[in-house]
Parts: structure tokens; sequence; C-alpha cells
């Protein structure tokens, strides 16, 4: 390996990075919704999803292929960016990019600098359990407060935990617990608000919810495309997730307002979805289908300076 070339290069290394994925998140939600907070610090894209489900969607992530604009290209205060995080081991791209890596992804490369990288909360893909494919491993440290294996989403004791839980799970804690929050960081969120059964703390899941629930768990596990679908199940998924987003943006503000003070260097803000969500749209429910609605995705960009 050639010693001379750093694991870390572009303009973008010299900042904390907060990277947050609102899981199953739909692109019309996101744009609908208009979060005061993320709105006010960050620029919305519409995305191509890199995967219509969570496990290639992270795995591209990781490894610096994020999903991009349907049109234009980021942007950063004035500053313009073809690519935010890209692998050098890529194709020569010949344009700007925010954070170039090298290493088998950027959360190793971020670790392998003398860096501090935490990852929290987590859908089933997370979950740490031997027999999971535990996408968290990559992680140094990894704090996992998703959902146990072989229990259904919508058992009671499982609703209860979801709704226990906030949007931003054990971020803050994490860092603050390290005592590394002066950075330079890598904070990674995989937010299950967004996911269903769309419940976390401030939203929580009422008795009315429940034959959705359900519906969509059994067409999920029945995968017959098309799939009759009540005719109002799109705007109660649509609602579902609008007060999910709220939900995070507010936990948002409440998080980077506190690391903001805890540091010298400018954070980037990055909060996407991996993949969308389909609520009867083409006759498809839930994601893992190759739909519109799952492989558009929201990606807001910033930053976030100094006090
Ligand atoms: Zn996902």
């Amino acid at each position: 390996m050639n010693k001379c070339i750093p694991l870390l290069t572009g303009s973008l290394v010299d900042y904390n990075i907060c990277i947050v994925v609102a899981d199953s998140l739909r692109y019309d939600v996101a744009e609908a919704v208009h979060p005061t907070f993320l709105s006010a610090v960050t620029t919305l894209h519409r995305c191509a999803a890199t995967g219509n489900f969570t496990l290639p969607a992270h795995a591209a992530l990781f490894s610096g292929f994020l999903p991009l604009p349907v049109r234009g290209i980021f942007r950063i205060g004035t500053q313009s960016y073809p690519r935010l995080i890209r692998s050098m081991g890529a194709r020569p791209a010949h344009k700007d990019v925010g954070l170039l890596f090298r290493g088998p992804n950027v959360i190793e490369a971020w670790h392998s600098s003398g860096r501090v990288v935490l990852g929290t909360g987590g859908v089933q893909f997370f979950n740490p359990d031997p027999s999971s494919v535990n996408l968290g491993r990559i992680f140094p440290s990894f704090v996992y407060e998703g959902p146990a294996l072989n229990v259904s989403p919508i058992d009671p004791s499982e609703l209860h935990r979801a709704e226990q839980q906030t949007a931003i799970p054990g971020a803050q804690d994490a860092l603050r617990v390290s005592g590394t929050a002066a950075g330079p960081w890598l904070l990674f969120v995989n937010s299950a608000a967004t996911h269903f059964p769309y419940a976390s703390r401030g939203n929580p899941v009422m008795e009315s919810d429940r034959p959705y629930l359900e519906f969509i768990l059994q067409a999920t596990r029945d995968k017959q495309w098309p799939y009759a679908t009540p005719s109002d199940l799109r705007d109660w998924g649509i609602g579902k997730q609008t007060e999910a987003l709220r939900v995070l943006d507010r936990e948002l503000e409440l998080l980077i307002t506190h690391l903001r003070g805890q540091s010298n260097l400018p954070i980037l803000l990055l909060v996407l979805a991996d993949h969308g969500e389909a609520f009867g749209e083409s006759g498809f429910v839930g994601h893992g289908v190759n739909t519109e609605v799952v492989l558009e995705v929201p990606l807001w960009v910033g930053e976030i300076l100094p006090n």
C-alpha cells in the first residue's frame, strides 16, 4: 500500500460529518412536509436510489456511492459538488468531490485515519446477532437499538419498544460518552422512525393504524404483485411518514444544536433515504420492488458552521 497517499482528501476532509438515513422515507413526503429545521440549513435534492431495499442501498452508501440528483448537482453553501463522497478506487471522475477516501469503505477509512466514528440506530439489517447480516459490523462502535430477531414488527412488545425510541436514537449520548464531540467525527444514524411500522417517541401507533399495518405486513410477505390495496392506504401511509419526518426534524435540530456547540469544526449534515416506500402505487406495497416511489429518494445536504 502506498503510504504517501492519504486515506482521506478533499475540501470536506476537515468537517465533522453527520449522515442520517431516514429509512424508507418517500421523496414526495419529504418535499410536501418542508421540515422546518432541515429546510433552514440544507438543500433538498430529488435523487435516484442505489437500491430498492436497505441492504444494497447501505452497502453502496458506505462504499461511496450516494444517491445522485436526478437533475443538477449537490450544493453546499456556494460550492457545487457532482459527488459528495467517493472512493479513490472508483473510476477517475475528473470532477469535484467533497471527500475522497482510500480503503474498502468510508467508515473504515475515517477510522483508520485516527478519527472518531460512531454508528447508531438500525433497522433489522443492523442487528448484531451472529445470525444477522449486520450492516453495522464495519463500524468500530455501533449502538444497535432496533428490533429483536424473530419478533413480528407489529407484536405489541415490538410496537411498545419502537414507541419508546427517539427518531435519533443514542447519537447524542454516544458522542458525549465517548468524550470525542470536539471531532473530527463521523456520526452515522439509521433512523427507523420512518420505516414500517412508522412508530417512534412522539409518533405512536393508534388502534386505527392496526388494520393498515396488518395489511402491509401480509402484502410484503406474500409478494404477489400487483396487490389489491385499500383505496385509502396511500393517504394513511403518507400521513404516517409525514408525522415521522416532523419528529425526526425536531430531534435533529436538538442534536445538531448540541453538537455545534461542542466543536470548532463545521458539520456536514447529510440526511437521506435509502429507498422509498410504496403504498399501493402500481399494485406494489412496501419496498424491495423496482417502482418509482421506491427508487426516488430525498437527500438533504448542507453545512452548519461552528458558533
Ligand atoms: Zn431501508
